[in-house]
């Protein structure tokens, strides 16, 4: 993957925005209803120009000038000229008004950071199932795996469900690999991007990689990782361990987010937390502001 930078994005966007108002506009030139609209518009404007330089009045001009506007967008539309932008919201420029699109920071995610792609994630509360977890032996707090699986399933639905008012601030999916903790993750993420969430979710490695990078020097803003409105982390704990970026990075990224109120949820199959990564981590990981969720059962993968 090519190195983009996040000005190389903007301009991919302020290009494919370019290129869909130009064919439009070579589309609108080629209809004749549209044309003839135009020398209507041209005449009108040529009158406007003409008041203006003699101090009179132009705004019934300006009303006539919008009408035809309307009637050459009304033609464009019924005849299927107009190219759609991929994105309505900043109609392809990445921005609205001074601030990034949704649409440019999922970008941003998977280029930048190698986040996952949330538009194209599978996983969906609504199909979820349960019939895949064991329902007869009870495990932690005397519950079955299937009994377990689905609170934390429901939980996990009900903080997308409020978002951005939910109950916790944060989540924390906890358990062995392979007893659904990255589906509950990915669900989270699809509900999120369908409500039009601001969601970022990504692997620890890549997420430890991206700090890496940015203690090595090279050219990595964190500053879309602080501010993500939802930030997802799955796999937490399967990073390597590097001196001085691990713990240092992870904590600033934890306590800027939990500072600013930001939401983020982790899963990790790290049990002691507190060992792994020290206590100021851990307290944050774990703290009042955060609902934990324990996954316990035989591992899916292996059962299939
Ligand atoms: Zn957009």
């Amino acid at each position: 993957m090519a190195n983009k930078t996040v000005i190389d994005l903007l301009e991919d966007f302020s290009f494919r925005h370019a290129k869909i108002d130009q064919e439009n506009e070579r589309r609108m030139k080629n209809d004749a209803d549209i044309m003839e609209l135009e020398e209507q518009k041209r005449a009108l404007l040529a009158e406007k120009l003409k008041r203006a330089f003699l101090a009179e009045d132009t705004t019934g001009l300006d009303a006539d000038i919008m009408e035809l506007e309307r009637r050459q967008e009304e033609i464009a539309r019924k005849k299927g000229l107009v190219v759609p932008y991929a994105c309505a919201a900043c109609r392809d420029t990445g921005l609205v008004g001074r601030k990034y699109c949704v649409c440019f920071l999922r970008e941003v995610y998977q280029t930048i950071y190698g986040a996952a792609d949330v538009n194209t994630l599978a996983e969906r509360f609504d199909r979820a199932d349960f019939s895949v977890f064991d329902g007869e032996k009870e495990l932690a707090m005397g519950r079955t795996q299937r009994a377990l699986a689905e609170l934390a399933y429901g939980i996990c639905k009900k903080y997308v469900d409020a978002f951005p008012n939910t109950p916790r601030l944060n989540l924390l999916l906890r358990g062995k690999a392979g007893l659904g903790k990255s589906y509950l993750l990915r669900c989270i993420a699809t509900a999120a991007r369908e409500k039009g969430v601001d969601v970022c979710l990504i692997r620890a490695g890549e997420l430890f990689s991206a700090f890496f990078k940015h203690r090595m020097g090279e050219e990595m803003p964190l500053s879309f990782l602080q501010d993500a409105q939802l930030l997802l982390i799955d796999d937490l704990g399967t990073e390597p361990m590097t001196q001085n970026v691990t713990t240092e990075y992870l904590f600033d990224l934890l306590n800027r987010r939990l500072e600013a109120g930001r939401h983020t949820a982790v899963a990790t199959n790290v049990d002691d937390l507190q060992a792994r990564y020290g206590e100021r981590i851990s307290s944050r990981l774990e703290s009042r502001e955060c609902a934990v969720l324990l996954l316990d059962g035989m591992d899916l993968r292996l059962r299939r």
